[in-house]
């Protein structure tokens, strides 16, 4: 009577844990909420885990008990050390490693449970096997590409392997023969030759993604992490890990197509993978013509007599930690009566949201931070657009030239506003690796230099 009691109670903790999890999406799809939403999330994982420990534990020897505290003990201690030193601008990388977690462990659960019934595994047994290895395995090895790319220890260019679809084409075809080997006759071979052939089919599928899709990649993997994660629930028996699982996964999916209909992509090639790069010609030698320098006093001068702004920030924003000084400066234009607004390209930065965490962080006001959409119709009648740190989601290119690899790519069409002050270091280009004609425009001005020093200059000259 007791034991059913208690598995009744764990079983009780996982339902609350669940309404949790979705109370903690809920919440996270609105800034205003997204705090709750974390809070949520925490509250239903830490019920998750002394449930499933508690179930789990009831019936182990001390030994085992100690050896789960311990692992807990030192998986909670490296998170905790990673989660405190990581910048905003190494969250991208940080979350494709840990999404690469969640598939080795996903490929890890699914071995071990044949090795302890290779004997007595029937048909759907088998498929719950299969599946969650090779879905684990697309996922380590993808999010370990996408680790490399987004932390630039590999080249964000894409690899075009001669005949690259025929070969993901053969990937799946040969592991979907081996499934059928492995239900007909459930052996360790076509198990391993799975797991070979799924970290290679990962592998080719995000390396072969150029710089510029890389967003929907790891919003793709996101989500492939999730149906690991709900594979790994079904081979345990655990329905949190399944409801959790499909939770992630679903979200993620949705992310994804969210995401290629920012990037005007279509959600079929991005599971194909490689979708961006067929035959479009970097531009990088093309001649633009000169381009025009500003300084920190000329651009005080322009937003002094200008009635409406709008910032457009980018990546070099959150590299710089420019947000604070952007929102002193916003303050400080706003007490002169001018109409300052916020311009968000849904993949700005190098993780969805990203800006918008940002600015939120340094207490921009909510209601004048816009979507891409919901503002560019405004930016042809707007006096000055600070373009800071931004740059291929500023490219007139993608919207101009089809010949460009980021053809087709919804842009901020900031060169529609009169004026037009372009924030970066450099002339170099943005993480799809293609120059930008907007800093050629006779209505643009560069202002060199790190984008939060620039700011605060701007502050001190107004
Ligand atoms: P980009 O990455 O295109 O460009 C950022 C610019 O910021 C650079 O050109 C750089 O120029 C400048 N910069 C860097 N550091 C500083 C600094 N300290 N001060 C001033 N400027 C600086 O940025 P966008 O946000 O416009 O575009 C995002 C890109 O990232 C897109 O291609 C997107 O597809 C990709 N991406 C987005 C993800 C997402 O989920 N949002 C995920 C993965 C990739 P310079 O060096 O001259 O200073």
């Amino acid at each position: 009577m007791h034991t059913i009691g208690a598995t009744s109670l764990a079983q009780g903790a996982y339902v609350v844990a669940a309404l949790l999890f979705i109370l903690s999406l809920a919440g996270l799809s609105k800034h205003e909420t997204a705090r709750e939403g974390n809070v949520f999330g925490m509250i239903g994982m830490g019920l998750a885990l002394v449930a499933t420990l508690y179930l789990s534990l009831r019936d182990a020897f001390w030994g085992n008990v100690v050896a789960v505290v311990v692992a807990i003990a030192i998986g909670a201690a490296v998170g905790i050390w990673r989660a405190r030193r990581v910048e905003m601008t190494g969250m991208p990388e940080l979350i494709a490693l840990l999404h690469s977690f969640v598939g080795a462990a996903a490929v890890l659960v699914g071995v071990n449970t044949y090795l302890e019934t290779p004997e007595g595994i029937d048909g759907v047994h088998s498929v719950e096997i299969f599946l969650g290895v090779f879905i684990g395995a697309v996922t380590l090895t993808g999010s370990i590409v996408a680790f490399l790319k987004l932390s630039a220890r590999m080249p964000s260019t894409p690899l075009m392997l001669p005949r690259r679809h025929l070969l993901n084409l053969a990937a799946l075809v040969v592991s979907a023969a081996l499934l059928v080997w492995f239900v007909a006759t459930p052996s360790i071979v076509p198990l391993l030759l799975m797991l070979l052939v799924a970290l290679a089919f990962g592998w080719h599928l995000v390396a072969s993604i150029g710089g510029g899709d890389m967003p929907v990649v790891v919003s793709m993997l996101n989500s492939y992490s999730g149906w690991a994660a709900a594979a790994a629930g079904f081979m345990l028996g655990n329905d949190l890990l399944i409801v959790t699982g499909a939770l992630v996964g679903s979200s993620g999916a949705y992310l994804s197509y969210i995401m290629c209909k920012a990037m005007n992509r279509s959600f079929v090639s991005v599971i194909a993978g490689g979708f961006g790069s067929d035959g479009a010609v970097s531009d990088s030698d093309v001649d633009y013509g000169e381009h025009r320098e500003t300084s920190a006093v000329e651009v005080a001068d322009l937003l002094k007599d200008a009635s409406s702004v709008v910032i457009t920030p980018g990546y070099g924003m959150a590299v710089a930690q420019a947000q604070y000084p952007v929102a002193d400066l916003t303050a400080k234009l706003r007490e002169r009566g001018i109409d300052v607004r916020f311009g968000i390209h849904p993949v700005a930065g190098r993780l969805p949201g990203h800006m918008n965490v940002l600015l939120a962080e340094a207490k921009v006001p909510y209601d004048i931070v816009l979507e891409m959409d919901e503002i560019n119709d405004d930016l042809a009648s707007t006096d000055v657009v600070l373009v800071i740190g931004a740059n291929d989601t500023v490219n007139p290119a993608a919207a101009e030239d089809p010949t460009s690899p980021i053809a087709g790519m919804p842009v901020l069409q900031v060169w529609n506003a009169r004026d037009v002050v372009v924030f970066k270091r450099s002339m170099n280009a943005g993480y799809a690796g293609v120059q930008n004609p907007l800093f050629f425009r006779d209505n643009s001005a560069m202002l060199f230099g790190d984008a939060k020093e620039r700011v605060e200059d701007i502050i001190r000259a107004l």
